[in-house]
């Protein structure tokens, strides 16, 4: 079963090692000037918790767009968080601008820090697919915690183990 302890652990984007808790993670993004939107979202080791001590798991200077702590996108606020970035809110006609450039992209980072499982389940996902595991599920069960996602780790997780 489950190796992640979900919304509290994840694989970080960069070392790939696991970070223990939301307090060691940060999420950051690469800024595109042509669009001036966020994106190349990414769950990475604060700098201070990374295994690659001195240097750091987050993006080049360089290319660094931004980043926040885990937790502000986790839980409820989170989801507020998250969320304005598609739309700030009907009270805010000055600034109805969606500042993500993928939705896609967006909705696979929001899946990894509010939907329990995902993050571990990911790891699966292309040999779930080659297995022909879509076969009987939607869009909507292949991503369901306690469904499409744990069918996912009792048949992949426990093999690894
Ligand atoms: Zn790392």
């Amino acid at each position: 079963m489950a190796k992640l302890i979900p919304l509290k652990q994840w694989i970080c984007d960069d070392c790939g090692e696991l970070i223990e808790q939301p307090e060691h993670g940060y999420v950051e993004w690469q800024h595109d000037r042509e669009s001036n939107t966020k994106h190349k979202f990414r769950i990475v080791h604060r700098g201070d918790h990374s295994p690659k001590k001195p240097k750091d798991c987050f993006y080049p200077n360089a290319e660094r767009g931004g980043d926040t702590a885990m937790d502000s996108v986790l839980g409820d606020n989170g989801r507020v968080y998250l969320t304005s970035w598609l739309d700030p809110g009907e009270e805010f006609k000055g600034s109805n601008r969606r500042t993500v450039k993928n939705l896609r992209e967006w909705v696979v980072l929001f899946r990894r820090l509010q939907v329990p499982y995902f993050e571990e389940a990911r790891l699966y996902f292309d040999k779930a697919v080659n297995d022909g595991r879509l076969g009987g599920a939607n869009e909507i069960y292949f991503y369901l915690p306690d469904q499409g996602l744990k069918d996912i780790l009792e048949e992949y997780a426990a093999e690894e183990s």
